[in-house]
């Protein structure tokens, strides 16, 4: 199973901003949408940073509540980690465990097509899990 699968399931949707909104306007995205991360993007439409819900509450603890008045390009990740449609989950569950982060946008052709968070991945493989006991059952009661 790779990245296609996830995104197949979930659609190619990701919500962004570019990187001179707000802090405050970033919050507002993650409470409506219920989501971890917003995907910072210039206006070509490349990937250039990612703020989640970490970083807003480091901001807030380390600079106090006025950094929500202040550009997210302060406060957001600008090394990004990508990773691609082809990628299996075992390539992305590594880099998410390595690097201490649960999201990875998804870029082909240097374009933004989608993201995969660890909830996908477990969601994924628990599918998985239950295909192949449902496989293992009906082989042992019919074979
Ligand atoms: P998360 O666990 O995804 O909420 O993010 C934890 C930290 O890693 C935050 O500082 C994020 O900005 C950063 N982060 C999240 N996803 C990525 C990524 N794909 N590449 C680089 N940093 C990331």
């Amino acid at each position: 199973m790779n990245v296609s699968t996830i995104l197949q399931n979930k659609g190619s949707d990701v919500v962004t901003r570019t990187p001179d909104v707000t802090l405050n306007e970033i919050v507002q995205l993650l409470n409506e949408h219920k989501i971890g991360s917003v995907v910072i993007v210039e206006n070509s439409g490349t990937v250039c940073g990612i703020v989640s819900e970490r970083d807003v509450v480091n901001a807030i603890a380390t600079r106090s509540g006025s950094v929500l008045d202040e550009p997210v390009s302060d406060c957001m990740t600008k090394n990004v980690f990508t990773c691609k449609r082809e990628d299996t989950l075992e390539k992305l569950m590594a880099e998410m465990t390595e690097h201490r982060f649960r999201h990875l946008p998804v870029v082909e052709e240097g374009q933004l097509v989608g993201l995969v968070s660890i909830g996908d991945v477990v969601k994924q493989r628990i599918a998985e899990a239950e295909m192949e006991a449902a496989a293992m059952r009906d082989y042992i009661t019919t074979g």
